[in-house]
């Protein structure tokens, strides 16, 4: 008689087909099955035509990929384990020695990191173009450059580039461009149509650990194209470099995901709602939000993200930054980040709370304080779900307590 033990691992039971929920499975491997050595043999990791090993797809994989893509407008997506793996997955399947990167200079700070780290001492150089002069991006496209990033709005001071000149650029000089498109979400603006003539990117790196995960609890990426030789490039990369993602997190995110664009609407409101209030703060030499008339790139922020709202107000994330007036100190400004109760103090954003952080612009920055900013130190806000009275009510009493008139 076969041992009770060996019996369980091998029970012949299956349960019966045909269970439908509004949640997909949860599909857990690394080792996947095949029926005989043929099948092994024959089965191609590269495609969703079926499965080979945990690292290149389970069931749950695949549906978030699907759903990604969908959500931008793509046709192929490859998920990583967060957004900064995005990006490098995208340099490290486009780079090699001797080539060159342009990045904006107000893109996410890690994409300058790695171009200053491990590319750098790789032989593949950067160059930091301003974003909001399309001619400083032509002068700087070269012999060597092999993909120009772009992001919109920019990473903590948000202005919004001439994205559909930055794209058009790159098209007629033959370069890749990549969007980091973590702002924008799917839900802004169609990354692969932006003039609604097909107008696109090349390539939509996302942190789904924001607006996509929605819960502050998960760390995922990814990145969507339409070009299927793209994709495998990526892919490629993908694999050699073991960027799997694991089933309880895509879980995670595709529970979150139906609820995504409610979210986003709630969020991009409070946010709005509040950069205006603050920028009637004297408090604050300057507020930014691209929504905002006289903010950076707003008529570009109109062009293409105007059409995303039905009521024509144009949609946005909930983020926003105000430049504290230079005459406070620096330890006025931290008090004032310490006395926010509601705003909690801490990274990412996208979640149901909100968050503060003071940054240290001018280090950030390696083309000096843009022109279009006032001098001060910037605090970055994220809303996340809370009421919008109790949001202002608690930026008001930190202001009262930390920052007096
Ligand atoms: C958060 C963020 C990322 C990185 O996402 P992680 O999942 O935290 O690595 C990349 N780009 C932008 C614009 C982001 O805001």
């Amino acid at each position: 008689m076969t041992d009770p033990i060996t019996q369980l691992i091998h029970h012949p039971y299956q349960p019966p087909a045909g269970f439908a929920a509004p949640q997909p499975a949860v599909h857990k491997a690394s080792t996947v099955f095949f029926p005989n050595v043929a099948a092994m043999r024959e089965r191609d990791w590269k495609h969703k035509s079926g499965y080979t090993y945990g690292l290149h797809g389970t069931p749950t994989t695949f549906l978030l990929e699907e759903r990604i893509a969908t959500l931008e407008g793509g046709l192929q997506c490859v998920l990583v384990p967060s957004g900064l793996a995005a990006i490098a997955n995208v340099a490290l399947a486009l780079l090699q020695t001797g080539d060159e990167v342009l990045i904006p200079d107000n893109a996410y700070g890690p994409n300058k990191a790695l171009a200053e780290g491990e590319l750098a001492a790789w032989g593949i150089t950067h160059q930091y173009y301003d974003p909001m002069d399309l001619a400083d991006l032509a002068a700087r496209i070269g012999e060597r450059t092999r993909l120009v990033w772009l992001e919109a709005a920019g990473s903590l001071t948000l202005e919004f580039p001439d994205l559909i000149g930055q794209v058009r650029l790159c098209r007629a000089r033959g370069v890749p461009c990549a969007l980091d498109n973590t702002w924008g979400a799917g839900l802004a603006f169609n990354p692969f149509d932006l003039d609604g003539q097909g107008l696109g990117v090349d390539l939509s790196a996302h942190a789904l650990t924001k607006y996509p995960s929605g819960g502050g609890d998960v760390l995922m990426g990814s990145v969507t194209t339409r070009d299927e030789a793209l994709h495998l490039k990526l892919k490629l990369t993908h694999m050699r470099l073991g960027l799997g993602v694991a089933a309880n997190d895509a879980e995670a995110v595709l529970r979150a995901l139906p609820s995504v664009a409610l979210r986003y609407r709630a969020q991009d409101q409070a946010a709005r709602a509040l950069a205006g209030w603050c920028a009637q703060q004297s408090a604050f030499a300057q507020v930014l939000h691209p929504a905002l008339a006289d903010a950076p790139g707003h008529a570009h922020w109109q062009q293409v993200c105007g059409a995303a709202d039905a009521r024509g107000q144009g949609a946005a994330a909930g983020l926003f930054s105000a430049i504290v007036h230079e005459r406070y100190s620096q330890a006025q400004v931290d008090a004032f980040c310490d006395t926010l109760k509601r705003f909690k103090l801490g990274y990412s954003w996208g979640g149901p709370i909100s968050l503060v952080v003071p940054y240290d612009l001018a280090a950030l920055r390696a083309r000096g304080w843009p022109a279009h900013l006032r001098r001060g130190t910037l605090v970055r806000f994220s809303t996340g779900l809370e009421a919008l009275v109790d949001l202002q009510a608690d930026l008001q009493q930190a202001l009262n307590r930390a920052l007096p008139s």
